[in-house]
C-alpha cells in the first residue's frame, strides 16, 4: 500500500511549533509521509487562539484546507480547538478535533480512523499529562518544551483555560531530548513554555537546575530562554546566564504595560520599578544583551496620559525590539468586562508610535556594533546567494553564502546595517 500522505499547519507561537514537529515525527514512525495541503490524505491544524483575529486565521485555514482537499482527513488541534471545540466541529470536513489536553492523542486517533473509517470521539477533559516536544524542522535550532500551562490569572489571557495548569517534564527528561538535538546535529536549543520560568511545579524541580543540567549536555554549543516573567527572572538565573558560555545574553520579556495603574488591572505581578531593577541588574553583569519586550496597547481603561507614562518607561529602559500588540477582547478573560474599551483608531495610532519608536530603538541597538567583532551561527541561504545568522545577543548578520560555514559559529566583523534591520557581516574565521 502507498504510504499516506499529511500535511502540518501551524499557527501561533513557539509551543505550538514544537508540538507540531513531534506529531510530525510519530507520523514519520508510523509510515506516514509528510507532504502538502493540495496532495495531503491528512490535514493537521494546530491553531491558536491569542486574539479574535488569531481565532478568524485558524476557521479560514481549516475552511480553506477542508474546501481544497475535500477527501482529506481534517483534524484539528491546538488552543482554539481546546476552547471552541464546538465552532470547529461545525465547520464541514472537519474530522477530528483535540484540544491541547488530548493533543498527544492526535496521531493514534488520525491512524485508527484511517484504518476503520470512522473516529472514536474524544471529549476535552482535564490537563493530565505533559506532551513532550521538541522541533527538528530548521537545521540549525531547536525549540524544546520544558513547560506547559500556567497559573497566573493574568486578566487580559486566557491561555490557562487552553493550557491548564502549569507543569513540566523532569529535568533528566530534558536534558535526554537535549542530547537527542545534539546528535540530530543541531547546535542551538530554545528553552521554550507557556511560562517558562514557573518550570518546577510537577517535579519540584528548580528553573535554575534545569538551566545547570542543559549546560553540561555536549554538543549544544547555544541555548535562549523563548521568554520569561520578569518576576521569575531572578539574581540567580541572571548571574548563571552571565556566567555560562552557553546562554546567551538575550532576554524576552513580557512587561505589556509601563504604567503601574494598568500594570494593576491586568493583574501582573511586578511594577515599573522592579522590572526596570531586573532590566539594570542584566545590563551591570552582561551590557551586550538583546532585550526584547512584549506590550500591549489599549488595555480597556488605558488613558492618553496612561500610554504616555508607558512610552516614556520604554524610553528610559531603552530595549532591543518592541513586540507590539494591540488589546484584544477574550470573552473567557475577565478584562473583556472592564469598562474604558479603547476605540480601534487610537489603539492604532498608540501601535504606530511604539513600533516606530521599536524601529528607532533597534537601530541604535544595532549602531554600537558596527566595526566590532561578533559570533554568529550560520543558519542558512537566503536570496540573493547571501546567508543568514544569528549574534549570541540576538543581531540578524547576512554575508555571501558559503556551504561549509552553516551550521557553524564563526567570528564575524560586523560592517553595517541593512535596510531590513539585519547586520553586514564580514567572516573573519
Ligand atoms: S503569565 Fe499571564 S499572560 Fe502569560 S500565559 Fe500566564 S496568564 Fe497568560
Amino acid at each position: 500500500m502507498t504510504a499516506l500522505k499529511v500535511s502540518f499547519h501551524t499557527l501561533g507561537c513557539k509551543l505550538n511549533f514544537a508540538e507540531t514537529a513531534t506529531i510530525a515525527r510519530q507520523f514519520s514512525a508510523g509510515g506516514y509521509t509528510k507532504t502538502t495541503a493540495a496532495d495531503a490524505d491528512i490535514c493537521v491544524i494546530n491553531t491558536c487562539t491569542v486574539t479574535e483575529h488569531a481565532d478568524k486565521k485558524c476557521r479560514n485555514l481549516i475552511r480553506k484546507l477542508a474546501r481544497t482537499n475535500p477527501n482529506a482527513i481534517i483534524a484539528v488541534t491546538g488552543c482554539y480547538a481546546q476552547l471552541k471545540p464546538d465552532s470547529i466541529r461545525q465547520i464541514e470536513g472537519v474530522d477530528i478535533v483535540l484540544g491541547n489536553s488530548s493533543k498527544g492523542q492526535l496521531f493514534d486517533q488520525v491512524d485508527e480512523l484511517v484504518k476503520r473509517g470512522k473516529v472514536s470521539p474524544c471529549e476535552n477533559d482535564a490537563f493530565t499529562g505533559f506532551f513532550s516536544a521538541f522541533s527538528t524542522e530548521g537545521r540549525t535550532r531547536s525549540f524544546l518544551k520544558v513547560q506547559d500551562g500556567c497559573d497566573y490569572k493574568c486578566s487580559y489571557c486566557t491561555i490557562p483555560y487552553a493550557r491548564g495548569e502549569s507543569r513540566n517534564i523532569p529535568i533528566a527528561e530534558a536534558t535526554e531530548q537535549a542530547r537527542a538535538i545534539a546528535a540530530a546535529g543541531q547546535k542551538e536549543i530554545v528553552l521554550t513554555g507557556i511560562n517558562t520560568g514557573d518550570f518546577g511545579h510537577t517535579t519540584g524541580e528548580r528553573f535554575i537546575d534545569l538551566l545547570k543540567a542543559l549546560n553540561g549536555v555536549e554538543g549544544i554549543e547555544r541555548y535562549r530562554i523563548s521568554s520569561i516573567e520578569p518576576n521569575l527572572l531572578t539574581d540567580e538565573v541572571i548571574s548563571f546566564t552571565a556566567t555560562s558560555e552557553k546562554f546567551q545574553p538575550h532576554f524576552h520579556i513580557p512587561l505589556q504595560s509601563g504604567c503601574d495603574r494598568i500594570l494593576g488591572l491586568m493583574r501582573r505581578r511586578y511594577t515599573t520599578d522592579v522590572f526596570a531593577r531586573r532590566i539594570e541588574t542584566v545590563r551591570r553583569v552582561m551590557p551586550d544583551t538583546f532585550f526584547g519586550i512584549d506590550i500591549i496597547v489599549g488595555f480597556p481603561g488605558e488613558s492618553a496620559e496612561d500610554f504616555e507614562t508607558t512610552y516614556a518607561f520604554l524610553e528610559k529602559i531603552s530595549p532591543a525590539y518592541l513586540h507590539v500588540f494591540p488589546y484584544s477582547d477574550r470573552p473567557l478573560a475577565p478584562a473583556s468586562r472592564f469598562d474604558g474599551k479603547v476605540a480601534p483608531q487610537v489603539m492604532a495610532d498608540r501601535v504606530k508610535r511604539l513600533t516606530d519608536l521599536s524601529d528607532r530603538m533597534h537601530k541604535r541597538f544595532l549602531e554600537r556594533y558596527i566595526g566590532k567583532e561578533a559570533h554568529v551561527l550560520w543558519e542558512s541561504t537566503l536570496k540573493e546567494g547571501k546567508m543568514a545568522g544569528f549574534t549570541g545577543n540576538y543581531i540578524r548578520v547576512k554575508a555571501p553564502y558559503d556551504k561549509k560555514y552553516v551550521n557553524k559559529i564563526t567570528k564575524v566583523l560586523l560592517t553595517g546595517i541593512t535596510e531590513d534591520g539585519n547586520m553586514t557581516g564580514e567572516i573573519t574565521t
